[in-house]
């Protein structure tokens, strides 16, 4: 997906600050940071979103969680985090590849709005 931001960042094409990365997934900051730690964790393969996605990236979107809570644990925020997938426009996705993002460092308040 050569028109997809998050692809670019994986393909090295667009700078990120790298956190974490394996054969699956990838994990940076976001450039626009809503909390001391604000990770984005995508999957390597392009899927639009949450609403897209098929069974068969149930064991993706998985290690998209189980990266968040690693990324967590060693920046110390355990205390509170949150996990996000931002699901449609109305929502807040601005961004078509599927993306979790993790927040924390600061005390975050519910319901989200
Ligand atoms: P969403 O609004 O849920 O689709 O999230 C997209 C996120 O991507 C936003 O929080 C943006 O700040 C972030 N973002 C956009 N461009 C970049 C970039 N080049 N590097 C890192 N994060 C980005
Ligand atoms: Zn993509």
């Amino acid at each position: 997906m050569s028109d997809c931001l998050f692809c670019n960042i994986i393909a090295g094409k667009i700078p990120a600050k790298k956190v974490y990365e394996d054969e699956q997934v990838l994990a940076f900051n976001d450039i626009d940071p809503q909390a001391p730690t604000h990770v984005l964790i995508i999957p390597k393969k392009h899927v639009v979103g949450l609403k897209e996605a098929q069974a068969e990236d149930a064991e993706l979107i998985g290690q998209c969680q189980l990266a968040a809570a690693a990324i967590a644990r060693e920046q110390k925020i355990e205390d509170g985090y949150r996990t996000v997938f931002n699901v449609g426009r109305g929502a807040g996705q601005s961004v078509f590849h599927l993306h979790l993002h993790l927040l924390g460092g600061r005390k975050l308040n519910w319901p989200p709005g």
